[in-house]
């Protein structure tokens, strides 16, 4: 059998690399005399200060790693294009939806919670970020393979992500903390149920579909705005593992799905999702008997249905993963002209926290790395550390009369008029949390998939030792239907006869 392209990868750059016979030198380009020996006093003696490959070398090593993201650490990226294929040219004056338009993008997927050296398959759910490398600059659609999400406040992030990470003593997993939280929280019930159904472990990450989730924009050439959601549904079907299939290749091949993007794409089996939008006016957003700015909520597609736009295709791999996966950057703030926010409130904490978490873990000129830089830019930004394109002689303040600044063709943000008292507003206590949840349980799980959700959820519930935070769980899935809350009861009660739990 023809081996993995995963694991020929250095023959295979060996054959490409025939002439090397240049010699190594220090990072400053000095050739290195003997690489493989410390400078001695005699053979048993000790190091020399004036060593400086040596130091260079080991100071250089344990600068290796930086810090890895507080959340979608362990992840996987490929590239390709977006092309559009139907005209929604009347909505977006955005240049990537031009008909018949074809713009670069890279894609990351990657887990939530999971920290850089954990497993591929575990429970999370898997984000599906895309940079659209445009002339007018990165648009970055941070989603995930999810519509919705756990909380829509936030202030709650962080603590919601606390309580998904180790316990701060043991270190391990911590299913009272992960409960406690979500059972405190009950509009994330929605998300919860999508996370322990079918879908929560994909087969792969070709086979997930991925959603903007958020509420975002068009905007037209009037500059008349309507509201809109991204959807791109896998070409390759959805397909998922069993928690039991997902265990065992948690253990074999931590980094199934990352092997698995990288061979499909060797193989030139190029994975694509076809991406649609749906669209919803400001007049309509006022009728609406659900907030259609919150991300625990989907828009029903049988009042919005999808329409399709294009397709993503990814076709090409990393030439080397810390370049160009663990330095590619996205911000949901990089949105280009045509395209807009929405008052999503969610959308707008992470406006701000994407591109702050780079600054950290990137430095003040991370939009300079190549992976991250856009075809173009005219900023007046200038030095900080690694600082690469620092613009020589231009003149850096504005206004300025030696170097030109044109208007800008754009406008935004676009006028809007927004009243209301300035105060704390609960978004756990505004909306119905369980309607959706409720049709999603009874109209889009069948049967035989309510009681595979039910086992799911069952496997981690039974492992809650606070009786107060197993009981509000159990009360959360019987606010979404009665009849859930009972079957999960009556199925924790035979599994502690059984097990002795
Ligand atoms: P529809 O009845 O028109 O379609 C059901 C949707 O659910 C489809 O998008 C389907 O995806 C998706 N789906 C099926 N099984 C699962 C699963 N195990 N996990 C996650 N998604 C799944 O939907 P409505 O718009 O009328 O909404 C009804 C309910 O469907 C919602 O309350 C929500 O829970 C769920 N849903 C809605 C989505 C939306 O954007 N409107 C998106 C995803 C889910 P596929 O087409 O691939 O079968």
């Amino acid at each position: 059998m023809k081996p993995l392209p995963s694991t020929t990868q250095l023959p295979r750059w060996k054959k490409n690399n025939k002439d090397q016979r240049k010699c190594i030198t220090t990072a400053e380009g000095i050739p290195i005399t003997h690489p493989t020996s410390s400078i001695t006093v005699g053979e048993h003696g000790p190091i020399v200060l004036y060593d400086s490959n040596l130091i260079e070398s080991l100071a250089h090593f344990n600068r290796e790693r930086i810090p890895e993201r507080v959340v979608h650490a362990k992840g996987s990226a490929a590239f390709g294009y977006f092309e559009v294929t139907n005209d929604i040219t009347k909505y977006t004056t955005s240049k990537v939806f031009e008909m018949g338009k074809k713009t670069p993008i890279a894609v990351r997927f990657s887990r939530v919670a999971g920290s850089l050296g954990s497993a591929d398959t575990d429970l999370d759910p898997r984000g599906f970020a895309i940079k659209f490398y445009t002339e007018e600059g990165n648009w970055d659609l941070v989603g995930n393979n999810t519509p919705i999400f756990f909380v829509k406040d936030p202030i709650l992030f962080p603590q919601f992500i606390h309580s998904q990470k180790p316990n701060p003593v043991t270190n391990l997993r911590e299913w009272n903390q992960f409960w406690d939280f979500l059972s405190l929280r009950q509009e994330s019930v929605h998300q919860v149920m999508f996370l322990f159904s079918d879908r929560g472990i994909p087969k792969s990450y070709r086979h997930m579909h991925g959603y903007g989730s958020h509420t975002f924009s068009l905007v037209d050439k009037n500059q008349k705005l309507i509201y809109c959601k991204f959807h791109y549904k896998t070409d390759q079907g959805i397909k998922n593992l069993t928690p039991a299939e997902a265990q065992q290749i948690a253990g074999e091949d931590p980094n199934y799905y990352g092997r698995d993007l990288y061979d499909a794409i060797e193989n030139k089996d190029y994975p694509s999702w076809t991406f649609y939008v749906q669209l919803m006016t400001p007049q309509e957003a006022k009728q609406k008997s659900y907030d259609p700015f919150d991300i625990t909520k989907v828009w029903p597609h049988s009042e919005h249905p999808l329409i399709k736009v294009g397709k993503l295709v990814l076709n090409k791999n990393p030439s080397n993963y810390f370049a160009e996966v663990e330095q590619l950057a996205f911000s949901p703030s990089n949105i280009t002209p045509g395209i807009w926010i929405s008052p999503d409130r969610f959308l707008q904490g992470r406006l701000f926290s994407y591109a702050d978490a780079h600054r950290y873990r990137l430095g003040a000129n991370y939009a300079q790395l190549p992976i991250n830089c856009p075809f173009k830019i005219n900023t007046y930004e200038r030095d900080g550390a690694a600082n690469i394109i620092n613009q020589g002689g231009t003149p850096n303040y504005y206004p300025n009369t030696f170097r030109e600044t044109p208007e800008c063709p754009y406008n935004y943000p676009l006028p809007q008029h927004i009243e209301g008292n300035v105060g704390h507003y609960d978004t756990g206590k505004t909306e119905n949390n369980y309607h959706q949840a409720n049709i999603f349980y009874n109209k889009v799980l069948d049967a035989t998939a309510r009681g595979r959700l039910e086992d799911n959820l069952l496997s981690t519930i039974k492992k809650i030792t606070c009786e107060k935070v197993k009981n509000n769980v159990l009360q959360m899935f019987s606010n979404v239907d009665q009849t859930f809350g009972d079957n999960l009861k009556e199925k924790l009660r035979k599994s502690i006869k059984h097990e002795g739990f």
